[in-house]
């Protein structure tokens, strides 16, 4: 379920039922307007629909109103241990601030930033750390870690509540996945704010988007997560927001420029499919719409699983075949494929998201898969397939109310 409450960072809706939506931070000096600002342009393009930045001394402070003001997307003002640098990032506009009431300098300093926020309207990220838990908590860490981030996070809401303050969201970040998921499940039923969901530290662009996807995709799957940022070792904040992006098209929960779909390939394969699909991929970047673009390693499937796709190539040695919605268009050299491959893609476009084929064309494309094709050859595709349907059968007896005779004898 999504959270019953609903914040706007900005002009982007959180909770509630809002889609759910994409930050991340800058990685530059905040200070240095000019790579800072670059950074939010690029994280924005890519699709970020806020982006946190951290102001940790004076003067990133005192750069943050320009930032704000130059901005594309809403900015948020992280802080730890200084309340007086949270006053400040109110005063110069950030659409939300992030503090951890715990580090903040206490209840009485939080109670004075939440004053402010109230006057402002601007909205809070209140939240807790696996890693810096409140000391009567931490002995509780060691036996249920999970109890005492819930509890830390409840504590922090009941703290809000008491000001008489709901304009918030809350994180709970914790370098584990499992505790990561068990305690943002107990959370989401104990209180209704929105939820800010992350695996903190999660390592680099591999290991730390393979974390993000199994912890926020399972939370988020449940319904559970307002909004999420990707943690990973990198410089370029926006390869985070990238992920951050696959995941909810996985989960179809929101839709952004083109879905590429690729075979895993195997021992069929006859050319250098990996490039092709990194040079695919590349150009998919300049499309916004949900397209789908197949890549099939080769013919011997026809177009088999990849019918439904948009467009897609089918590669082999020396020749391959362009296709769309199920139809061949054309045989092309196999190392013309992209350039034709896109080539259909703006005639679709320039035709008004219309298929143009020309029936020779396609003709010597269907005679080409037709001489490929191997309706016997048992492919990774065609192997799924059986075990799919061999599953069914075994799930459709065991649900026969007959199913339990099967192996009595008589
Ligand atoms: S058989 Fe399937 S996995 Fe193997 S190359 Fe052909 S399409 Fe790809």
């Amino acid at each position: 379920m999504p959270s019953e409450r609903q914040i706007m960072v900005g002009n982007v809706p959180i909770g509630g039922g809002a889609p759910v939506a994409v930050q991340t931070m800058t990685k530059t000096e905040t200070a240095n307007l000019t790579a800072t600002m670059d950074q939010i342009r690029t994280v924005a393009e890519a699709g970020a629909d806020i982006v946190r930045v951290a102001v940790p001394r004076e003067q990133d402070v005192a750069v943050l109103a320009q930032i704000v003001a130059q901005s594309p997307i809403p900015v948020i003002a992280d802080i730890h241990f200084n309340y007086t640098l949270a006053l400040k990032a109110i005063d110069a506009g950030a659409h939300c601030v992030r503090l951890n009431p715990g580090n903040i300098g206490g209840p009485e300093k939080a109670a004075i930033v939440v004053e402010r926020a109230k006057e402002t309207g601007t909205p809070l990220r209140v939240g807790v750390n696996s890693g810096s838990l409140p000391r009567h908590l931490r002995e509780l860490e060691y036996t249920n870690p999970v109890e005492a981030l819930v509890s830390a996070a409840v504590e922090t809401v009941e703290l809000m509540e008491r000001l008489q303050f709901t304009n918030f969201k809350v994180s709970m970040k914790s370098t584990s996945v499992p505790n990561t998921i068990a305690a943002n499940r107990e959370l989401s039923q104990r209180i209704p704010y929105p939820l800010h969901l992350g695996v903190t530290e999660a390592g680099t662009k591999w290991s730390g988007s393979l974390k993000s996807a199994v912890g926020l995709g399972t939370l988020l799957a449940d319904g559970i997560g307002d909004t999420i940022r990707i943690s990973l070792s990198t410089f370029h904040a926006e390869e985070e927001v990238k992920v951050a992006w696959e995941i909810l098209k996985a989960l179809k929960l929101r839709e952004r420029g083109p879905v590429l779909i690729a075979c895993p390939t195997c021992g069929r394969l006859q050319f250098d499919m990996d490039s092709v699909v990194a040079e695919v991929e590349r150009r998919l970047e300049a499309y916004e719409d949900p397209i789908e673009v197949s890549i099939l390693g080769c013919a011997v499937n026809g177009i088999g699983e990849a019918r439904h796709a948009d467009f897609g190539i089918t590669g082999a040695k020396d020749m391959g075949m362009i296709y769309s919605k199920g139809e061949p268009l054309k045989k092309v050299p196999t190392d013309r494929l992209v350039d034709e491959l896109f080539l259909e893609i703006d005639r679709w476009y320039a035709a008004g998201k219309r298929v143009v084929s020309d029936e020779a064309s396609a003709a010597d494309a269907r005679a080409w898969l037709a001489e490929n094709e191997d309706p016997d050859a048992m492919t990774p595709e065609r192997i799924a397939a059986l075990e799919a349907a061999a599953a069914r059968v075994d799930v459709d007896e065991a649900e026969s109310p007959v199913a339990g005779r099967r192996f009595t004898r008589t």
